[in-house]
């Protein structure tokens, strides 16, 4: 989403651009967006946005899921190296960029929890490093186009393990397999042993740390947004399966351990200190209501 105001015309606008690649089309919002532009963000002239200066950036761009960014890993380095280009080129030079990184920069890490000043160990050749190392490169230009003076200021978060309602069913993703899974009385498909862990993150918390980031502070990030509270992926399994069961006493799915992901990490945790002592922000929904709120949304949309 994107609040412009286009040169010598000084019209207050907000306008959302997305292909819809990993989501379903972009909403009116209530009638917040003035412009709504269905297009990839690496295309040369995205929407004809040549002509436009924006005031505020927001990039939320790019597949989160593995199974969504490792099948087309050229369109996810692509989008998100010539996507945040774009966000520099389209920033006023007083503007603010703001965009999503993701917890991936800190690969598989040896420290935990992970403070932002870690600096991680992706394998840049691996499966996962079209999305780690675009992301990575993302954070690196506008670190520079902030240094350089190009654009007045950016903030930029690192998210961790982002689940919830709006998500798409075949997504790919723990949570929503899981759900999707349980609720159509299939086998749960655990990767490996299920012993590496995640910090899941329930979405209305990561919009509120992401408003406090964009309105509330001048501090440029890295900031990591996660819940600090890390569990095992069986662990989430198992919590699913229990809810499913709850709402229906006669579903109870199989918990089957497929092959381990490759260059899966094994361990996944924010240190907040740094989002507490900025913004205030504490995650407040644990996975267990997450998970429920997130069966009853997929329970209505799979129409079950
Ligand atoms: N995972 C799993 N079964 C699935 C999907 C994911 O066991 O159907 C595991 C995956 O191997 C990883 C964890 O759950 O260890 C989180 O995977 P996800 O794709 O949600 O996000 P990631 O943190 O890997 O980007």
């Amino acid at each position: 989403m994107v609040r412009a105001i286009r040169e010598r015309e000084p019209l207050a606008r907000i306008v959302g651009l997305d292909d819809n690649w990993t989501s379903s089309d972009l909403g009116d919002h209530g009638g917040a967006l003035s412009g709504r532009v269905r297009q990839s963000l690496q295309d040369t002239d995205a929407g004809g946005f040549k002509n436009y200066q924006f005031d505020l950036v927001v990039h939320l761009a790019s597949p989160a899921s593995p199974l969504r960014y490792q099948a087309d890993p050229l369109r996810t380095s692509v989008g998100n190296a010539i996507g945040a280009i774009r966000c520099v080129e389209w920033c006023k030079p007083d503007g603010v960029i703001f965009t999503t990184s993701t917890s991936e920069v800190y690969g598989d890490p040896i420290v935990s929890p992970q403070p932002e000043s870690y600096k991680g160990q992706v394998d840049c050749t691996g499966p996962r490093a079209c999305y780690d190392e675009s992301k990575r490169f993302t954070e690196s230009l506008f670190f520079d186009a902030y240094r350089t003076r190009r654009v007045a200021s950016v903030r930029i978060a690192r998210l961790f393990n982002v689940y919830g309602p709006g998500t798409l069913p075949d997504d790919g993703r723990a949570v929503s397999n899981f759900i999707t899974q349980a609720l159509r009385g299939e086998a749960i498909t655990v990767y490996g042993t299920g012993q590496q862990k995640r910090s899941f993150t329930y979405i209305d918390d990561v919009v509120e740390g992401l408003m406090r980031m964009i309105y509330d502070c001048s501090y440029i990030g890295p900031l990591n947004i996660g819940m600090d509270r890390e569990e095992t992926v069986l662990n989430i399994a198992h919590c699913v399966r229990e809810q499913v069961r709850l709402r229906d006493a006669d579903m109870y799915s199989e918990i089957v351990h497929l092959a381990a992901a490759v260059d899966d990490p094994q361990q996944r945790r924010p240190d907040l200190t740094l989002a507490r002592k900025l913004i205030g922000w504490n995650p407040r929904v644990s996975y267990e209501e997450g998970i429920s709120r997130t069966i009853d949304y997929f329970k209505e949309e799979l129409g079950l």
